[in-house]
Parts: structure tokens; sequence; C-alpha cells
């Protein structure tokens, strides 16, 4: 990577805005999935130990603005402090008088955890003086918050403007990581694509066309390929408004000769429930009153097949519906395929938020070459795009 690291500086007894990317699934202010938390220890350790004062901000969900007390960071200060063994005492606000009482009595080795960033409307449209206030607080500023790099939000780019800033090491190998699907991988590389929808994925299969040899399609994406080849898809979810966009990227596929591949059979169920009927048929013969769910295992053994030639491969998006156990069996036997294959020198890279609690669930994440916590900002990544709060930091001197 050519920005610089926390390794670049020197922290000891400087106080550090470090924004991570603490935005954990909630149910009833329990943590669902603590993956974002645990993945930002390095960096916060790392500061720790040398003897930074270390200020760390986070957004968590979607306050729009206001204070939402149903997303206050509290849980994750009190899942933090489990794993790093000591308490992490919290601001009531991410700003003002009390937060900077708070900040002045900081000691080298100290954290502090600001609240939620998004109560304030200013961080989501990067308010130059809202970002110069958070910048005052601090001498260094770290960006770790790989997950929210593709937005320019004040507490990602904003704040660059006033302080030295450097990635940590979450940032660092999520670009590390992702970095080698944008150079040169290994040939061939392989793309497996699901999730519900076309729509929002369509830059992220346009990119993937001009640099896979293959791209396998499942997820609810895959009804929208099946409909647009003329297959009556019941009462699946397909993107009528999409149509037109699945057949141009098929024409795509076939002029670039990337082999797309879309399911020959498919997992139907009469309704979208745990204890419905469902039957397997071919993607030909999708009953009229039932929906498609999942991959079949003649698709499964077709996408493996195809794969074991592989010897890179990148996979987002679910095949299924596979929140629902009974329509899991397709996501779950590619998960453990492509885990399977890192064992064997492919390189295998998860991105997408929903794909990649699918890996986390079955206890894959570490036989995998590198799942992304970056959800949107891994796609966009992959797409070339830039992503404004990595391009603020301090580029590495040559
Ligand atoms: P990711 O977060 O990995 O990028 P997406 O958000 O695009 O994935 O899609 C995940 C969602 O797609 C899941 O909630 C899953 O239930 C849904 N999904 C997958 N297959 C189907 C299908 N056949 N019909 C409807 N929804 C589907
Ligand atoms: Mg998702």
């Amino acid at each position: 990577m050519n920005k610089q690291t926390v390794r670049d500086i020197d922290v000891r007894g400087k106080r550090v805005f470090l924004r991570a990317d603490l935005n954990v699934p909630l149910d009833d202010g329990r943590i669902t999935d603590d993956t974002r938390i645990r993945a930002s220890l390095p960096t916060i350790t790392y500061l720790l130990e040398r003897g930074a004062i270390v200020i760390l901000a986070s957004h968590l969900g979607r306050p729009k603005g206001k204070v939402n007390d149903a997303l206050r960071l509290k849980p994750v200060a009190d899942r933090l402090g489990q794993l790093l063994g000591r308490q992490v005492r919290m601001t009531g606000d991410a700003l003002g008088p009390g937060v900077q009482v708070a900040v002045d009595k900081l000691r080298p080795g100290d954290l502090l955890l600001l609240e939620n960033l998004r109560f304030h409307a200013e961080e989501e449209t990067n308010d130059p003086k809202f970002a110069r206030a958070l910048a005052d607080m601090a001498d260094i500023y770290v960006n770790d918050a790989f997950g929210s790099a593709h937005r320019a939000h004040a507490s990602t780019e904003g704040i660059t403007h006033f302080l030295p800033s450097v990635a940590g090491f979450l940032l660092e190998s999520e670009v590390r990581a992702l970095s080698t699907l944008l150079g040169k991988p290994p040939r061939p590389f392989h793309t497996i694509i699901g999730g519900a929808k076309i729509s929002g994925k369509l830059e992220v299969l346009e990119a993937l066309l001009s640099r896979c040899q293959a791209i396998l399609v499942g997820g609810g994406m895959a009804n929208t390929f099946l409909a647009a080849k003329g297959n009556a898809m019941g009462k699946s979810l397909v993107e009528a408004d999409q149509l037109e966009n699945a057949s141009r990227i098929m024409a795509e596929a076939r002029r670039k000769r990337v082999r797309l591949m879309l399911p020959t059979d498919v997992v139907v169920a009469a309704q979208i429930h745990y204890r419905s009927q469902r039957q397997v048929v071919a993607a030909s013969g999708v009953p009229k009153d039932w929906s498609v769910v999942d991959i079949g295992p003649a698709t499964v053994a077709a996408y493996t097949t195809h794969l074991a030639k592989a010897r890179t491969i990148f996979w987002n998006g679910p095949m299924g519906i596979f929140e629902i156990a009974p329509f899991a069996d397709g996501t779950n036997a590619m998960a453990r395929y492509v885990a399977s294959r890192t064992a064997a020198g492919v390189v295998t890279i998860v991105g997408g938020g929903d794909s990649v609690s699918a890996v986390d669930k079955l206890g894959l994440v570490d036989q995998m070459t590198h799942v992304s916590t970056g959800g949107g900002a891994s796609l966009e990544f992959i797409e070339a795009k830039v992503l404004p709060g990595v391009a603020a930091l301090l580029d590495r001197e040559a």
C-alpha cells in the first residue's frame, strides 16, 4: 500500500483520533456479530502499548443526524472492554465541552470512546467546521475504518485536512488483500456473485467482466438473468426493470469470452418460511406459485467443478435466502468449497456484508485468504473507484 500507516509515525504521548468501523449488527441492544470490533483490536492495542492517548470514534447504524438511544455505542464499549480486558470509558456525545474535559484528562495509554458520530448531521455532510472540531481534539489521525472509506464524511475525509493522517492495520490489510484482485491475480480468476439484486451490483459486474475468466451467478440476482433469457420465474424475486441490463451483461460476457454461468437447477419454496414445502426443479421449470430460494445440487456440482480450475476466487453475495436454514444449502456448500481451495494455494477472497456473515456462521473465516469487513467499500474498491477515506491519507515516500 502506498499510504503511511501507524508504523510510520511516533505516537508516544500523542493524542490520536482513531476512526474505526465499529458498526456492528444489533438485536435489541445485543451485538449479534462482533467481527468488526475484533478486527479493530490490533490498531487499538498497538497505539495503547506505544503510549498514545487514543480517542476512538465510530458510527453505528443510521441515526440520520439525530440522537437515537437505540444506537448509542454503549454495547460496543462493553464488548470492546471485554476483549481488551479493561474498562472502556465513553463520552455522552461525539463533540462538545464535556468531551473536551474528558479528553483533557487522558494520559498516555488511555482510551476514550466517543458517542456515535452520526448523531450529528455534519458527519455525513462532511461539514468542515465539524471536521475541524474533531481534529482539534487530537495531534494525529488514524483511519482504520475500511468499511466507511468509500464515504467522504467528516471523520473519514474532512478531518484529514487538519491533521497528519495515516492508516491503521485493518485498513492496510484490506487494501493490500483487495489490491491483488485489481492487479494481476493468479489466473484463472473466477467470481461467484449472488445476493438479492442486480441493481446496485451492475458496476461491480461490469468491472469483473474485464478481469475474470468466469462469473458464476446465484441468489436472487440469478433469477433476473434467467428471466431475461425467457424463463418463467413464478413468484421469485425478479427485477423487472433490470432485464435489459441483465441481457446486456450476458452479451458483454460473450463478447469478452468470459464464462457466465447460471443455475441449471434451483430450490423452490411455496412460502419464504422455515417450514415451507420445498423442492428442487430445473431452472426452466419454476412452478407458477413458487419462489426460487437457493441454487440446486446440480448447480453446486457444476460450479464447484468449474471452480476447481481457478487460482483466484472472489465471492460476493449468498446463493440463496441463507438466513432461513433450509434455504442455505447452496450458500454453505459454496462456502465450504471455496474455503477448501485455500489450502490448495488458491487465493480466496470474500467481500460483502451477507456473504461474510454466511462464511462466519460456518466458522470458515480463518480458512479464507481474506474476508473483507468492508461490505460496500470492498465492492467499490473492486470497481477500481477511489475510496476518499484512503485517498486522503499521507502517501508513503518513495
Ligand atoms: P452481500 O451483503 O454479501 O453483498 P447482498 O446484500 O447483495 O449480499 O444480498 C444478500 C441478500 O440476498 C440476503 O438477505 C439473501 O436473503 C438475499 N437473497 C439471496 N438469494 C435470494 C433469492 N433467491 N431470493 C430473494 N432473496 C435472496
Ligand atoms: Mg448485504
